[in-house]
């Protein structure tokens, strides 16, 4: 067999940071982003003997949603189970998770990459403690332990990925789909989306999957697409040669670029589950399962389907809109509240809006700019009440937080000036002061008009609706010819 006769098989773990105020099974705060180390914790949460936990419900219910948001069933009794193991970074010697009762099993999301879909199968959602960090600073180990106990869903996909490529999108796609959902930022910088990429090379063909690796936490997009083509490789060399594959453990190194190996592959025995004797098995309900189903935000699939049905938005101008939640919650307001313009408000949000957020470093949710302002600005360029340049430096106000639209534009005195009188004023001050282009002008050079129009429009400091100017500006240069 050669190479071009196996395929490689990918499948994932990959652990998300839930979106709660508590740590899983203590009180301590869960917001453990750039909080100086070792400040959340606790008697619960630092392992010592005797503390008892307490379970966090909110938790519960995001990895239901979580579980939802991915098709999967939702069990109606699940248990905690105990994973030991021993690591510096986990004080009691084990972790709280849910070995074989997850809070949801079979689950699927069709995923759409490079013109087909393919649906990817999800094993299992559970939710399960994090552990601490460990920070390696010269020749000391130290432990951060703000992490430990902040709750995770793990999401385990089936060996149904087939490319590094393949997988980016789909971590892009569930990335979106958490954030809609509301159960996670999911930002993989933070430390919020971990992912294991487990991979396997397989003949064409075969049934059967061959020996897999594992490749440990990995924390960007970027870095699993590498490490997984990095893998496809090492493991084409080795079948390359006539070997077998070990099943092993990998890490990536950031600083060269490589795999390293970490240790042999544990089988699940050696974590030694069994059932948490602190917390009482947990059922979940069908009324709470149906609530939770009844109030779930539109997820980005459906809202994609809206856009292309209700706004007519292409294709590739629905992927921008739909980027964000509240991107799309965005134009749908304001599109819904200016019928027919849907186009144009598409237009202003990519265009001058997204430009001023990145210049101003504004995210639109933390924004004051209502759906309404912006439809307000734009209506006013339509109806001539401001020019265009002036209504980029209106919504730029109304981002810095400095009022209403209407209210900016009055205080500054930015309406247009559409009184002919005074646009005729300007005109023919500008002609008399510019004898030698009148002169050019009338001797055929009619391009010059641009020129004039120019002069009235910084004479009447860009406030003039520049058609009307045009239109008075021709029509002295004629009658006087
Ligand atoms: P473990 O917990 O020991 O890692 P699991 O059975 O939970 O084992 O599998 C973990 C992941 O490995 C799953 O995402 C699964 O899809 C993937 N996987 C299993 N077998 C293979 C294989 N042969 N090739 C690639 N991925 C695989
Ligand atoms: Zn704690
Ligand atoms: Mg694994």
């Amino acid at each position: 067999m050669t190479v071009s006769d196996y395929q490689a098989i990918i499948g994932l773990e990959i652990h998300v940071q839930l979106d709660t105020k508590s740590k899983l099974f203590c009180p301590c705060s869960a917001d453990v982003f750039q909080a100086p180390p070792n400040t959340l914790t606790c008697p619960v949460c630092s392992g010592q003997p005797g503390a008892l936990p307490t379970l966090n419900s909110c938790a519960v219910e995001l990895a239901i949603l979580t579980a939802l948001s991915l098709n999967c069933e939702i069990s109606s009794t699940t248990r905690w189970d105990r994973k030991s193991y021993f690591y510096p970074d986990l004080p009691k010697g084990y972790q709280i998770s849910q070995s074989d009762l997850p809070i949801g099993i079979s689950g699927w999301f069709d995923l759409e990459h490079n013109g087909s879909i393919d649906r990817i199968h999800i094993q299992r959602v559970h939710l399960e403690e994090d552990a601490g960090k460990s920070i390696h600073h010269g020749n000391h180990a130290l432990i951060d332990l703000n992490r430990a106990g902040v709750p995770l869903a793990e999401i385990v996909t089936e060996p149904d990925l087939r490319s590094p490529e393949q997988v980016y999108a789909f971590l892009t796609e569930l990335r979106q789909i958490l954030r809609y959902v509301g159960v996670s930022e999911a930002e993989m910088e933070k430390g919020a989306m971990r992912c294991e990429p487990n991979v396997s090379l397989m003949p064409h063909g075969a049934h059967e999957l061959g020996p897999r690796t594992e490749i440990k936490n990995l924390n960007s997009l970027r870095v699993v697409r590498k490490a997984v083509t990095a893998e496809i490789q090492r493991q084409t060399e080795i079948v390359q040669r006539g070997n077998q594959v070990e099943s092993i453990t990998l890490g990536w190194d950031e600083s060269t670029n490589t795999l390293f190996e970490q240790r042999k592959k544990e089988t699940s025995d050696d974590y030694r589950y069994f059932p948490e004797p602190d917390l009482l098995p947990l059922s979940i309900s069908s009324a709470l399962v149906a609530s939770l189903k009844a109030n779930m935000p539109a997820l980005p699939q459906q809202v994609k389907q809206k856009l292309i049905k209700d706004f007519s938005l292409s294709e590739k101008e629905v992927q921008v809109i739909v980027k964000e939640r509240y991107i799309a919650e965005f134009f749908i307001s304001a599109a819904s509240i200016f019928p027919g313009k849907a186009k144009k408000v598409y237009n202003w949000i990519t265009g001058p809006l997204f430009h001023q957020l990145r210049q101003q470093g504004l995210e639109l949710d933390q924004s004051p700019l209502t759906p309404q302002s912006l439809v307000d600005i734009i209506s006013m360029v339509e109806t001539n009440v401001i020019n265009p340049q002036t209504a980029e430096n209106v919504l730029l106000q109304v981002l810095k937080g400095k009022g209403a639209p209407l209210q900016i534009i009055e205080q500054g005195d930015l309406r247009l000036v559409s009184d002919r009188a005074s646009i005729t004023n300007n005109v023919v001050a500008v002609l008399d002061e510019n004898p030698e282009q009148v002169t050019k002008y009338r001797q055929g050079k009619t391009t010059i008009i641009n020129w004039l129009q120019g002069q009235v429009v910084a004479r009447m400091r860009g406030k003039a609706d520049p058609h009307l100017i045009r239109q008075v500006l021709m029509q002295i240069l004629e009658d006087e010819s």
